[in-house]
């Protein structure tokens, strides 16, 4: 993506996310703490990008493309989405106008083997979202469906079939379809080619990016390998343990790389060219608890950099500007840098 950030239009604007579970304790069950998934969340979602997340497992990263959908109740913040009329507040919205919105927001999931019911058709699954948003007409919803099938490279004559007659692939492709059977602009890509052979992901991705460019789509692509992301991302946000510890332009963040966590996880890519290669940092142990986080910086107890402060003060973010473009980053070392 070329353009400043003057020139790009805001379509979700994130404001303080948080996504609390109560931790229930004793004979009444009462809340003795919280499983803090998403803590205090704030970026934006610029009209027609890419933007990739990513970290391991627990860090938090499908728990906040479902809150962004509101599939999951947030504790806190505001998920702010420009519609034509004005930007509304998606976590404040009543139900009649969440079901109204929820068509211009829709989800990919990442197993293609369970998100298809076994029992109904292709056509039986698909044509469920036309009827909820008004598409009474048999013809119609045939004529649609057909038309998506296409889309997605798949004979329309597919819609007749059962689940079990398809492979991984296929069945990704069908819930993409699904997906955008109503026409939506914002698509939460949750592990969408994780389950897929590495041939078939090839293919799904570039699918989803003829998709985007096809639909004027908006994709926020969640996913724990660095390759995909890099492939197929404007920007990247990178989450730990429930925050933001970077975010940057694709090309930004694997050339100038400032957090020692994102380091961590681009230095593990396998690389063919030998000499294009980092040097590997392990990482030691897994994510800690969200129930009973660290101190300071979350990441110190397997952060190779950390010093003292790290261990009492939690880093703030910090945005530097390199080339016209944001670089954010939150971690004492880059307090400094301008
Ligand atoms: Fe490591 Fe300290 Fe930076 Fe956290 S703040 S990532 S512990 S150097």
């Amino acid at each position: 993506m070329a353009e400043n950030k003057q020139e790009k239009e805001v379509l979700i604007s994130i404001k303080g996310l948080k996504t609390y579970y109560p931790v229930k304790k004793g004979v009444f069950r009462r809340t003795a703490g919280y499983v803090k998934a998403i803590d205090d969340v704030s970026f934006d979602i610029y009209r027609g990008e890419i933007l990739g997340v990513v970290g391991e497992s627990g860090c938090g990263k499908t728990t906040m493309g479902k809150s962004i959908l509101r599939l999951i109740e947030p504790y806190g913040g505001q998920v702010l989405y420009s519609f034509p009329d004005g930007r509304k507040d998606i976590f404040s919205m009543p139900k009649k106008e969440l079901d109204a919105a929820r068509k211009k927001m829709q989800i990919v999931f990442q197993n293609p083997y369970s998100s298809l019911n076994p029992s109904f058709t292709i056509f039986g699954t698909m044509q469920e979202p036309l009827i909820r948003f008004g598409m009474k007409s048999k013809k119609e919803r045939k004529e649609k469906i057909a038309s998506l099938l296409q889309d997605v490279n798949l004979p329309p004559e597919y819609m007749e079939r059962y689940p079990n007659e398809f492979s991984g692939g296929q069945r990704q492709r069908i819930g993409i379809a699904r997906a955008l059977s109503v026409d939506p602009e914002f698509v939460v890509c949750d592990e969408a080619v994780s389950a897929l052979d590495v041939s078939i992901q090839a293919q799904v991705l570039k699918l989803l990016k003829e998709l985007k460019e096809k639909k004027n789509l908006t994709y926020m692509f969640i996913t724990h390998d660095l390759s995909v992301v890099e492939y197929i991302s404007d920007r990247i946000v990178v989450m730990y343990l429930g925050h933001i510890v970077e975010m940057a332009e694709t090309q930004e963040l694997f050339e100038n790389t400032l957090h020692p966590y994102t380091e961590a996880l681009l230095s593990a890519i396998p690389v063919a060219d030998i000499d294009k290669r980092r040097k590997r940092i392990p990482l030691q142990g897994d994510v800690p608890s969200p129930v009973n986080p660290p101190s300071g910086c979350p990441f110190h107890p397997r952060c190779p950099k950390c010093t003292e402060i790290c261990k009492t003060e939690i880093p703030q973010a910090k945005t530097i500007i390199r080339n016209g473009q944001e670089h954010m980053v939150c971690c004492h070392l880059a307090e400094n840098l301008k």
